[in-house]
């Protein structure tokens, strides 16, 4: 029998993955893998430290070379070759040579699509000015770097506050510019809820990150040396630069075009095994809509993660094997001046946008690791899990160390359909300098498996403005004196028994503290003296995040 011909049309993330993993899996199948750009297996995640010269060598962001592929896998690659077209009843693809210009067919048995997503470009008056940016690779972040290594700006505006902006924005902080960040939506890291990303916001502010939220940018326009950007509400801002991370657009062209089944979000729709439409074009990566394992939503998560597991699975499917896409669950980690922000499973926004509202969340704020051990600090931690079972839907957190750690726990056990009492009893890692004996997770646990065990209510922060409710404050005086929540009594911890007549014994009593751990103890003494006593969890500290000051 002949060998199967395998044409792989992007080597990046999923295209080279599958790749490799198809000549692991079949040692006959003929590879080929296309790429337009110059590179292929680049590292797209390292471009913004390469702009920031974290990573000072271009050639440490090439993973593996054509010639790497050629001898170690023997796939043969193809850079600078760009396919124009698919041509399905044939079973043939056009591809162009972008040096010479040549046009050529290429015959297949079975085509992959990974072309992946290119940034967004808004049709801006003055958005292909010089000295405006994108950036999806190597060749993109080499312009960056030679325009400040040139034009030397003092300033950038960085529009869009997601991950890339603000690891673009902590890189060229680095580099010695002043930086602005616009963002259209009313917060930072959109993906994130919006008061888990206010600790983003404060970094930020804290590191001279001048900050405009809520405010989308409408055009672009140079002016002598200075490129200035306009807001929608008025605002001018002038700079050396601008780059645009305003997010980014499936590749669906070439599918499009060859009438594949695009799904309800504009992606390229697969089966589990990462099958078109057509059963002999596969399609893994950014370009592709998957089904998001808790909301049952079907999205498209750019990220590298799926984008290579993907890739494997399609190879896999290729070469005969049974291993099935479980779906996303949007697990995704940034870390910005200093600050480690991690996501996991579905966010409130998400279930909210998907119309389930079976759902509880709890906020905490423990450290690291223990308290005694030199370099403690507190992590905000947001937990959301399904009120008639338990089952986990989503954490994020934020924080400085071990913010990636308690996500990635928290990730595996939403992927085995885990429960709050599964944090509750995980046993995780523990030395001082690690964590604590009982973990920032299995408290996670513990305060969520209270909740559904009955044995600790919840009050709801988003009612606190609305509600009738006794609000007590169990902190010391002093605590209670730098800030508390609107119309709240202060009875500290330590006196609560004695003082317990000053409580409503009718209606609902609403108890915080610091950071939610008194508040819980509270709420145990009251319980059981007969007050109906509910946790606004996670304390001041919540408060300070939901009901910002600015
Ligand atoms: P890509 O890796 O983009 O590869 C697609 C390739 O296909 C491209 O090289 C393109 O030139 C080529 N191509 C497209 N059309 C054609 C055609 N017609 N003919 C020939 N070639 C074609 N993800 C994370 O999980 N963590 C991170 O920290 C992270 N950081 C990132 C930082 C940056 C700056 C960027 C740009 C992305 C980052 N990502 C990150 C996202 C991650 O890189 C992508 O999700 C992943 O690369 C997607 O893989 P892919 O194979 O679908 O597409």
């Amino acid at each position: 029998m002949a060998a199967k011909r395998v044409v792989i049309v992007g080597g990046v993330a999923g295209g080279a993955s599958c790749a490799a993993r198809l000549r692991r899996m079949d040692e006959h199948a003929e590879i080929l893998l296309i790429d337009r750009g110059p590179y292929v297996s680049f590292a797209n995640c390292g471009l913004p430290y390469y702009v920031g010269n974290v990573i000072e060598q271009e050639s440490k962001l090439l993973l593996a070379s054509p010639e790497l592929f050629r001898t170690r896998f023997a796939i043969e690659v193809r850079t600078q070759h760009e396919v124009l077209s698919i041509e399905r009843t044939a079973k043939t693809i056009t591809v162009r040579d972008l040096a010479t210009g040549h046009e050529y067919s290429e015959a297949y048995d079975v085509l992959v699509l990974s072309p992946g997503a290119s940034p967004l470009v808004p049709e801006w008056p003055g958005v292909r000015e010089q000295g405006v940016f994108t950036l999806r690779n190597v060749p993109d972040s080499r312009a960056m770097r030679t325009w400040i290594d040139e034009q030397k700006p003092a300033s950038a505006v960085v529009v869009g506050g997601g991950f890339i902006g603000l690891e673009m924005a902590e890189n060229l902080v680095h580099r010695g510019l002043a930086v602005t960040v616009v963002e259209a939506a009313p917060q930072l890291l959109p993906p994130f809820d919006r008061e888990v990303a206010e600790y983003a916001r404060e970094r930020l502010v804290e590191r001279g990150v001048s900050l405009v939220l809520g405010d989308p940018v409408t055009s672009i326009r140079r002016v002598d040396e200075q490129l200035v950007v306009h807001s929608q509400s008025g605002r001018e801002l002038a700079s050396g630069m601008v780059v645009l991370a305003i997010g980014v657009r499936p590749e669906v062209g070439l599918a499009r075009a060859a009438g594949l089944q695009l799904g309800q979000r504009g992606g390229i729709s697969v089966d589990e095994k990462m099958r078109t439409s057509d059963a002999s074009i596969y399609a893994v990566g950014d370009a592709v809509e998957v089904h998001n394992r808790v909301t049952g939503a079907y999205e498209m998560i750019p990220l590298a993660g799926p984008a290579n597991r993907q890739g494997r699975i399609a190879a896999d499917a290729i070469s005969g094997r049974e291993t099935r896409f479980r779906g996303v669950q949007g697990t995704a980690v940034c870390g910005f001046f200093g600050m480690t922000a991690a996501m996991t499973g579905a966010t409130e926004k998400q279930l909210q946008r998907a119309q389930i509202d079976d759902y509880d969340v709890i906020y905490l704020h423990p450290n690291q690791h223990v308290g005694y051990y030199p370099g403690a600090q507190s992590m905000h931690m947001k937990l959301i899990f399904r009120h008639s079972d338990g089952r986990l839907l989503g954490a994020q957190c934020v924080g400085g160390e071990g913010v990636e750690r308690r996500i990635d726990v928290i990730a595996m056990a939403i992927q085995m359909h885990g429960t709050v009492f599964d944090l509750e009893e995980a046993e995780l890692c523990y030395a001082p300098q690690f964590g604590g004996a009982k973990d920032a997770v299995n408290f996670a646990g513990m305060i969520a498996a209270n909740v559904q065990r009955g044995e600790m209510k919840l009050a709801p922060w988003g009612g606190l403005q609305k509600s009738s409710a006794f609000i007590l404050d169990v902190r010391e005086p002093s605590e209670f004196g730098g800030g508390t929540l609107p119309g709240a009594v202060n009875i500290p911890l330590g006196q609560l028994r004695a003082r317990l007549d000053e409580l409503p014994k009718e209606g609902e009593i609403w108890v915080s503290c610091g950071v939610g751990q008194r508040a819980y103890y509270a709420c145990r003494i009251l319980a059981q003296h007969g007050y109906d006593a509910r946790n606004l969890t996670g304390g001041y500290s919540t408060y300070r995040v939901i009901f910002p000051a600015r």
